[in-house]
């Protein structure tokens, strides 16, 4: 047994179909009087629908959540958070709307409900993305931790194909990493190789039948794992790399996690035999890398950065700004064989490890 501190993130889960129905008590548990419903344009609806079962407890709805968490767009939902009288937020959405409540409670230390709809895993994390004047910044805060997490399958349901492939690939992605990560631990190593297991069988189920009620909750426990992986344990490379390819190349966020991921596996392969153990079991493939790759292709997923544009001579780029300032990796970082991983990760090439 290695020696290991483990660290658990206080939060209040709720898992299973129709919960959403246990909002209102859930915010009178928190001390909530009026909730401020976050959501996206695409997802009003869903918002509305929130609000209207509040009823007396809702301060209405901001609809106007967005990738990277802009400054103006936080100033402008704290502006009704504050005209209304709200003290909680409610977020329905992925990232980006999560990403919202968790900058007003920041600023406010405001008690936070969220009802994810995507497999990020934004919602078990104390981690805060901003941009302000086009520069994201990270900070890790309890402030931002969500109370109460409401997993509601059914939303699931209806998440588009292409982006339950690639939003499942990013959640996979967090497990991957929390099994090879400074923070490594075996309590977190259990969930990870679960939440593998379960997403990767989950997500071949869902593309025979989007609408299959069983393979979405599996799906969705899956990516809870996977971010409880995110929120409790460590990253390395593979995130590294998205962030600076999404930073630099303003690259879509789960399309490029969907794509890296096998390619930074690869690379790591040798240094975690552990880690390739527990993976050659969730995944069921002696080749745990050539089995992501194949789960993203075969289901219709981009698996060449230069299909999400990401110019050739980008990759000297990527390779020289992920060395000025890197994360703790299990393989020492060498130029030349990050190059090599980055073409191949540019060009789509199968790995075989
Ligand atoms: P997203 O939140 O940007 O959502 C993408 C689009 O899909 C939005 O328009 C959204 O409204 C829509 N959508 C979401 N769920 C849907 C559903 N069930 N049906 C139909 N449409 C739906 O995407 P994301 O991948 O969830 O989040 C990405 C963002 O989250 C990135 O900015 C990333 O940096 C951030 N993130 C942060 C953390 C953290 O710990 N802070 C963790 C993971 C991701």
């Amino acid at each position: 047994m290695q020696d290991f501190t483990y660290i658990g993130l206080p939060a209040r889960v709720i898992f299973g179909h129709g919960t959403t129905a246990r909002l209102p008590d859930e915010l009178a548990k928190l001390g909530v009087r009026k909730a401020l419903v976050l959501t996206t344009p695409p997802q009003a609806t869903q918002g509305e629908a929130l609000a209207a079962l509040l009823g007396e407890a809702s301060a209405g709805v901001f609809t106007e959540a967005t990738m990277h968490t802009p400054v103006e767009v936080t100033e402008a939902a704290m502006q009704v958070f504050v005209e209304r009288g709200a003290d909680g937020v409610v977020a329905i959405g992925g990232g980006s709307t999560i990403g919202l409540g968790k900058a007003i409670a920041l600023r406010t230390d405001a008690p936070q409900i969220v009802l994810p709809t995507t497999y990020a895993g934004s919602e078990m994390t104390s981690i805060i993305g901003q941009t302000e004047a086009g520069k994201k910044t990270t900070q890790k805060t309890l402030k931002v931790l969500p109370e109460t997490v409401i997993y509601d399958v059914d939303y699931t349901l209806t998440l588009p194909p292409s982006m339950t492939l690639t939003s499942g690939m990013n959640a996979i992605a967090h497990a991957v990493e929390a099994l090879y990560a400074e923070e490594s631990n075996p309590v977190l190593s259990l969930m990870a190789e679960d939440g593998i297991a379960k997403l990767v069988a989950a997500l071949e189920r869902v593309r025979a039948a989007p609408q299959d009620p069983d393979a979405r909750s599996d799906a969705l426990y899956g990516a809870w794992l996977c971010a409880v992986c995110l929120g409790s344990g460590g990253v390395a490379l593979h995130h590294k790399l998205c962030h600076v390819l999404g930073g630099s190349f303003d690259l879509p966020h789960a399309e490029t996690h969907t794509i890296v991921l096998p390619h930074a596996l690869a690379y790591n392969a040798p240094a975690v035999p552990d880690a390739m153990v527990a993976l050659r079991r969730a995944t069921g493939s002696d080749t745990p890398a050539t089995a992501l790759f194949d789960l993203a292709q075969e289901g219709g997923a981009a698996v060449a950065l230069r299909d999400l544009g990401m110019p050739e001579d980008g990759i000297d780029r990527a390779v020289e700004i992920t060395l000025e300032n890197p994360y703790f990796n299990p393989r020492p970082l060498e130029a030349e064989a990050l190059r090599a991983l980055l073409r191949s990760a540019w060009s789509g090439t199968r790995p075989e490890v």
